[in-house]
């Protein structure tokens, strides 16, 4: 059994640990004094003390003036969402007050003003701009924009929610903000971004936000915390949200500081509690455990580490990235930033691939974006920064807090170093170290729903690349090279509208490893001397691939159909381009595109492979891997109809056809879909699921199940908790070798298979590809193995 490794916890911005004197100071308001700071009698009093202690250390540590008010509140979302209430709620007011501003007033918000027999006669209008700007650094965290957007609409202000541009290193426009802050009824610009760690040039901000006395001023201080001295009482700061469990305080307690006179609408209301600014009895324990932790920031103890040594931490960890990642960009300009914070990008790879490869070395760390389906994960953060599209896509943020030391830090650094072998390892990195595997057959590779097939015949060390991306081209040649492959023919299955094909690129770029560089071949890469054999067929090694025309999406469509040359039957893979694609055909209504052609090539495609073989498309847009024409046909009425013993007629399908494409985005809408393809949900077959215990169960009844981990090499190069898991064996099988495994499952239907990955979904979509091909015994670990133990 392999030993647990422990975590190296480097996502600090997103929350921290409560240290142990915090927890001790919640605990004793939980056990000892649990008094009600709004009774009177001494638990009460005992209990209020240590809440004003708090709320004191609270105005120390931020230099507030006298005046300004400090209340407690859940965390940093609601002070934002006060904050914004308060600013628009006054300006709702003072438009319902000067009824010459009618004209911005909605008709049904008149309505209930007295009926006046005389007409409303203008005032003149005050020399006080029209104020409908609502302004919010474009960097900043979703609940500013959120919050404007929410009370903008539920208090019918009108305003116009317009984000502040950033500039490369993050800073506000602010000739921008200039223009704009006279018109703005708030604006919001945060001290340090959690993202990239950037910090806001305050000072200038506050330049233009003095010119501007009547607009309101809230700043974000959550990552700043702890990081940066803060002296409200200096600025002209109207509302700054603080948040407890960034620093090592408990969740569910933060803080908002109101300058005075700013404007204040309490969000709940009620018995009146924090002298009626937020009714709602007060959360002590939490209250109690900032107290500590403000108390550690005014006279220091040792719980925290000094600014220099953040320094020091930092530049370990980027010496580790640097060792590991050969080719990583930073996203965080580290002249302006806090230095807890690292925000980088490595080439080629998304950001999940390396939360994956992060997260199975036991290292916790965040891509600091927001996870959307089948689309690449990206980050706004950077987008607004102007960064380059991969760079968002394969951001990666490692986030230290202070009571970080150099024990921890050098454990991590150390974990860096091995990640980075472990891609090298895997071919994914470099070419340098060799390390061929054995796999022999079909992988699947993707970007962004495109899919590239490389048919890999191990023993002569051949292979065959099939309708490559050119998003996927440096990883491709990435693992010729170090698995030392020659390349038999590099193939499209039709010339793409959407992308153009990588095919040239790659012969060019792999030129030493093209096995015959004097051959010649068609515009799809189909050897002329492939051609010339009597069935079309091209042989490499154990494997042969035939080429079956199939004109219809495109006039040049062709599929290739793999044969093992060791076995008899039906053919082991068929790549079919876009003629037939998980959950939809191909569109039809190109330029280039055929009904009529696609109706005989569908019959064609089932004479000639059978509705039950293994149909790769160029696309998959729901992470389905591949199909079959039976599956296809379950939910797509028209195959189904042009598949039947008696088909439907050839001049019915081009109609139906043509009504299903014209509902397809065009060459000029943002996604060009190949095929109408449905959206994942109704037709897919449920995962069926085991609980952690559920599945030990399952396992000791059924000895013989496979258990197969769909992690990939480099994640299980990391260790695991397999030990735990099970003694037995389990199969490593990433989803990119899924469609390749897949024939030898089917074949062996009753025998169990049990998926599972690190947090249980790529385990869950291998359940459904093999339930949906019919296999009734496939079974995935829900929560996968970040929930076994
Ligand atoms: N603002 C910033 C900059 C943050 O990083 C966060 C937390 O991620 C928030 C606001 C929200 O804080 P809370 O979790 O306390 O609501």
């Amino acid at each position: 059994m392999q030993a647990v490794m422990t975590d190296i916890y480097l996502d600090a911005n997103a929350t921290t640990p409560t240290l142990p004197n915090a927890v001790d100071a919640a605990c004793c308001t939980m056990q000892e004094q649990y008094g009600n700071p709004s009774s009177s009698h001494c638990a009460g009093l005992r209990a209020r003390a240590m809440m004003e202690t708090t709320r004191e250390h609270a105005r120390r540590v931020l230099g507030g003036a006298p005046g300004g008010r400090i209340l407690f509140t859940s965390g940093a979302t609601e002070a934002i969402q006060t904050a914004v209430l308060s600013a628009l709620s006054a300006h709702a007011g003072k438009r319902f007050a000067n009824p010459a501003r009618a004209d911005e007033i909605r008709a049904d918000e008149i309505r209930a003003e007295p009926i006046r027999a005389e007409p409303i006669r203008a005032e003149p209008i005050r020399a006080e701009p029209i104020r409908n700007l609502l302004l919010y650094g474009s960097t900043e965290h979703k609940a500013v924009p959120e919050s404007m957007r929410h009370w903008n609409q539920i208090l019918h202000t009108g305003c116009e929610i317009v984000a502040i541009p950033v500039d490369q290193q993050g800073q506000h426009d602010l000739a921008f903000l200039a223009a704009h802050a006279g018109r703005a009824v708030l604006v919001s610009t945060m001290a340090v971004n959690n993202e990239t760690g950037v910090i806001s040039d305050l000072a200038a901000v506050e330049v233009i936000m003095r010119q501007h006395p009547d607009t309101l001023w809230l700043v974000d201080g959550v990552q700043a915390l702890g990081k940066q001295d803060i002296e409200l009482a200096k600025t002209r700061i109207d509302y700054f949200p603080l948040s407890g469990h960034k620093l090592y305080a408990p969740k569910g307690i933060g803080m908002l500081y109101v300058r005075e006179h700013a404007p204040f609408t309490p969000l709940t209301a009620g018995g009146g509690q924090e002298s009626g600014l937020r009714s709602g009895t007060e959360n002590m324990a939490g209250i109690a455990g900032f107290g500590v932790i403000l108390a550690e920031l005014i006279e220091p103890t040792g719980m925290f580490c000094d600014l220099a040594a953040l320094h020091r931490y930092r530049d370990q960890l980027v010496a580790a990235l640097l060792e590991a990642f050969p080719g990583v960009v930073f996203n965080t300009p580290f002249e302006r930033s806090v230095p807890t914070t690292i925000n980088f990008s490595v080439p080629g790879f998304a950001s999940k691939e390396l939360l994956d490869l992060f997260d199975a070395a036991g290292i916790r760390v965040s891509s600091g974006s927001a996870c959307g389906g089948s689309k690449a994960t990206r980050s706004y953060v950077l987008d607004a920064m102007g960064l380059a599209a991969w760079r968002s896509e394969s951001a990666v943020r490692l986030s230290f807090g202070r009571a970080w030391n150099d024990e921890q830090c050098t454990a991590a650094c150390r974990r860096i170093v091995e990640s980075g072998s472990a891609l090298r390892n895997a071919c994914l990195f470099t070419e340098a170290a060799s390390q061929r595997n054995d796999f022999d057959g079909v992988l699947q590779m993707k970007h962004d729903g495109a899919c590239t097939w490389l048919l890999i015949e191990r023993s002569a060390a051949l292979c065959v690349i099939i309708d490559p991306i050119a998003e996927l081209g440096e990883r491709i040649e990435r693992y010729i090279r170090c698995q030392d492959l020659r390349i038999v023919a590099v193939l499209d299955t039709h010339s793409h509208a959407d992308h153009a094909s990588s095919r040239v690129e790659l012969l060019t770029h792999l030129k030493a490893h093209v096995l015959d560089a004097t051959s010649t071949a068609d515009g799809l890469g189909w050897p002329d001397a492939a051609s010339e054999t009597p069935l079309d067929t091209l042989a490499f090694g154990h494997y042969q691939l035939r080429r079956l025309p199939l004109p219809g999406h495109t006039a040049d469509s062709v599929a290739y159909i793999l044969n093992d040359l060791r076995m008899t039957g039906r053919p082991r893979q068929v790549f079919v381009g876009d003629t037939v694609l998980s959950g939809g055909i191909g569109r039809s209504n190109f330029a280039c595109s055929s009904s009529e052609a696609m109706y005989r090539s569908l019959r064609l495609l089932a004479n000639e492979v059978g509705t039950d073989a293994l149909l790769c498309a160029a696309h998959d847009y729901n992470h389905e891997f591949a199909t079959t024409l039976a599956v296809e046909s379950r939910s797509n009425p028209l195959l189904a109809d042009v598949l039947a013993d008696v088909p439907m007629s050839e001049a019915d399908f081009v109609s139906v056809k043509k009504q299903i494409d014209a509902t397809l985005n065009d060459a000029s809408g943002s996604i060009m879909m190949c095929g109408a393809v449905r959206c994942s949900g109704d037709e897919r077959s449920a995962s069926v699921e085991f609980t952690p215990a559920g599945l030990r169960q399952y396992l000791q009844q059924h000895p013989d199940a496979t258990l197969v981990d769909v992690r990939e090499a480099y994640e299980c190069a990391m260790g695991s908790k397999l030990g735990l898991l099970d003694e037995r064996h389990a199969l490593a099988v990433p989803l990119s070798r899924l469609t390749d495994a897949a024939p030898a499952w089917l074949a062996a239907p009753d025998k169990a298979l049990v998926f599972f990955c690190r947090s249980g979904n790529r385990s869950s979509l291998a359940t459904q590809f093999m339930r949906r091909l019919g296999h009734p015994n496939a079974f995935h670990l829900r929560g996968g193995l970040a929930l076994f133990s």
